[in-house]
């Protein structure tokens, strides 16, 4: 169906604007945006998701902000690049000057040389020679020096600006980053990791482009306009009045244009976020699209997208390309009338109309050429806003975020914990990730050395009671103690490090295996490497890679199963040696055959250390000292499991199940689940 609907232009190539600013500006409305494909994807609406929101509508002035905290460590290259802007500017306009002086003071001898030029004549009859040819070189000689030295202003402005705009990106991504490490983890929920993603590269690189291009355009500019009007009024200022007619014409045509083109990129930004994310969905679904045969169907489904695209990209190029040349129309208007007013002048030797004086031929000459100079840059100003004010937005963001508040703050004078002998003690522990409690009155103590295990059925909370330890949230009532010690009065790192993390989902950073199982231990020698992979029943497999221990693994390298993966996160803990550990579902992806020789090493990394185990398999923590019952959040049996056995509750039936003893659960076991189950989905509605 590709080319029927639509009249498809010639050519799509965008009628890129003459100089860089404007084309990289207008290029970047073609970029895609991450955070509206993420969030288009999941249905959500950005503006009402929107996680950093709260503390970026009290953000006042957030340029002012940024060239307050992060503008005034760079101080110098932005004084130099303003500087030599200003002096760049200025020499480029010498040569048309010197041109004009040339003619009316050499070649056609009408005034003194030192009188041709608009202002300095008494410095300029001290320096330049008496001669007509000495006058002459001495034009020459300032024309070369202008050039010369404009290339080094050029330079050393573009050196300013460069610097001044990469140092200040990479100090605020770099805070940013960092600010983002200590978010609480409900900004890790998939819907707002987008929104994240996108204020860390999105936001802090358009910085960049105003911070460079559009502070350099807006002092060029500045100077230019500043420099030439100075020049004209100072040479005639009746003709520089008639000169500058089209400057308000130009500005009112910049103002529409700009109006009428913003939503029209406003929509070329939101198709292109359906195209990306209809394509990112496809390819990701590909699978289900082969087996259901539907690819007629998705292929008309990206047709549409597409189309939808070029047609909003085909209206915003329509009123693009009609800007250029209404703009060349309106300065033909402006060198038509400086032309004929000023040549009758220069023809008759007497002012037309109602003007007065007289005006030289050379004079004549600088006017044309600099009225041409200041069309251009006028027409940019509209651009420069643009960008200031889609900078003003990003750091908006950018603050939004690094505003954000601590859920888990550090307090005042906390201290370094320094594990004895790893007794951890729940008292009367509760806690909610919103208003609901979801763990309710935890209360047990886990003696040294010993192993606690938390069975339940999914969204009982048992993750949640170990997030509570580890200090990913703080508890709202009751108190966690390590060797007595409220955890909220250690210091969160030293907290963290006491403990081993082996969870159900093991991420594998991009790089080698050998820096996997050394992340968070990166002083341990090879030999440590392989004993520990040893023993998580690590070493057969990582042998058999194609580099062994050097292969990349990650995202980007060889993929592993998840039971391998599993098994390097073990390797990971066993390295890491930690005086507390816990194990999330520590099993749960490896074959049973590769589970028991796991659950070898891991009994023995437990033996001598508190150890926390939740497990969907009984058989795996069978041994344990205590195993709690986790139940819509509250501990609904303990004990040890011969105990519970004896008790015959939900434990003992799950076990019979699980031992292949009973073939079912209890009707009033099921029953419950249901229940259960029927009130997550409707909280997850
Ligand atoms: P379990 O580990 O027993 O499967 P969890 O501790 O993961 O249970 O979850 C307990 C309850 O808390 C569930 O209802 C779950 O939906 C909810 N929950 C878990 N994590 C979050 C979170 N970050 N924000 C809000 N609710 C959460």
């Amino acid at each position: 169906m590709t080319g029927s609907r639509f009249p498809r232009p010639p050519n799509l190539t965008p009628d890129l604007p003459p100089w860089g600013v404007v084309a990289r500006e207008t290029m970047d409305f073609f970029l895609p945006v991450p955070s509206r494909i993420t969030d288009t994807m999941s249905g959500i609406d950005w503006e009402d998701e929107d996680p950093f929101e709260d503390q970026r509508d009290e953000i006042e002035n957030p340029m002012r902000r940024l060239f307050g905290e992060y503008g005034s460590d760079y101080k110098l290259p932005v004084s130099v690049g303003i500087v030599a802007s200003a002096f760049a500017r200025i020499l480029d306009l010498l040569p048309p000057l010197m041109l004009g002086v040339a003619i009316d003071a050499v070649f056609l001898e009408t005034v003194p040389y030192h009188e041709a030029f608009p202002f300095g004549g008494d410095l300029i009859r001290s320096v330049a020679p008496g001669t007509q040819e000495g006058q002459f070189w001495f034009t020459i000689a300032i024309v070369a020096g202008a050039f010369l030295f404009g290339a080094i202003f050029h330079w050393t402005r573009n050196w300013g600006f460069n610097s001044f705009a990469q140092n200040i990106q990479h100090d605020v991504r770099t805070d940013t980053y960092d600010k983002m490490q200590r978010l609480n983890m409900d900004f890790f929920a998939d819907k707002q990791t987008g929104e994240m993603m996108s204020v860390l590269s999105n936001d802090v690189n358009r910085l960049e482009r105003f911070l460079n291009d559009g502070m350099n355009s807006l002092f060029r500019m500045s100077v230019m306009i500043v420099a030439i009007g100075v020049v004209l009024f100072a040479f005639n200022w009746q003709l520089a009045l008639v000169a500058l007619v089209p400057v308000p014409l130009i500005a009112l045509f910049t103002y529409v244009f700009i109006k009428i083109i913003q939503p029209k990129y406003a929509e070329v930004r939101s198709t292109v976020g359906k195209v990306n994310s209809r394509l990112e969905n496809n390819v990701g679904g590909i699978k289900v699209i082969k087996s259901s045969t539907t690819e007629d169907y998705e292929s008309d489904r990206v047709d549409d997208v597409s189309f939808g695209y070029l047609e909003a990209n085909w209206d915003a190029i329509r009123t693009r390309i009609k800007f250029f040349p209404g703009l060349r129309l309106i300065a033909g208007l402006g060198f038509a009338i400086t032309f004929i007013v000023g040549g009758l002048w220069v023809l008759r030797g007497t002012a037309p109309g109602p003007l007065t004086g007289n005006l030289r031929e050379g004079t004549f000459v600088v006017f044309i050429i600099y009225t041409q100079r200041f069309i251009w840059p006028m027409a940019q100003f509209g651009q420069i806003i643009n960008m200031y004010q889609r900078a003003r937005a990003s750091s908006a963001r950018i603050f939004g975020l690094m505003d954000e508040p601590h859920r888990v703050a550090e307090a005042e004078g906390a201290t370094e914990l320094d594990i004895a002998d790893g007794t951890v003690e729940y008292d009367d522990v509760t806690f909610g990730y919103g208003d609901e409690p979801v763990v309710e009155d935890i209360d047990f103590v886990v003696g040294s050395g010993e192993t606690v295990a938390l069975v339940g059925p999914t969204g009982a909370g048992k993750s949640t009671v170990l997030k509570l330890l580890l200090r990913l949230y703080d508890v709202d009532d009751g108190v966690i103690r390590v060797d007595g010690t409220d955890i909220r009065e250690t210091t969160i790192r030293s907290l963290r490090q006491s403990m081993g993390y082996v969870s159900q989902d093991t991420y594998l950073f991009y790089g080698t295996v050998e820096q996997n199982i050394t992340y968070g231990t990166f002083d341990a020698t090879r030999e440590e490497v392989v004993e520990a992979a040893k023993m998580a029943e690590a070493h057969a497999f990582v042998q058999n890679l194609p580099d062994g221990y050097d292969t990349e693994v990650g995202e980007r390298g060889v993929k592993l199963s998840g039971g391998q993966r599993q098994r390097l996160s073990i390797a990971r803990a066993i390295l890491r040696d930690p005086d507390i550990l816990i194990l999330d579902e520590a099993t749960s992806d490896v074959d049973t055959e590769t589970e028991m020789l796991i659950q070898r090493s891991i009994d023995e990394l437990a033996a001598n250390r508190t150890t926390f185990a939740i497990a969907h398999r009984l058989s795996t923590i069978k041994d344990a000292d205590e195993i709690l019952v986790l139940e819509d959040g509250q501990i609904a049996e303990r004990g040890t499991h011969t105990d519970l056995l004896d008790n015959d509750g939900l434990y003992a039936h799950l076990w019979g199940v699980q031992a292949g003893e009973i073939d079912e659960l209890p009707q009033e076991f099921i029953e419950r689940a249901a229940r259960r189950q029927a009130r997550t989905d409707a909280d997850d509605d």
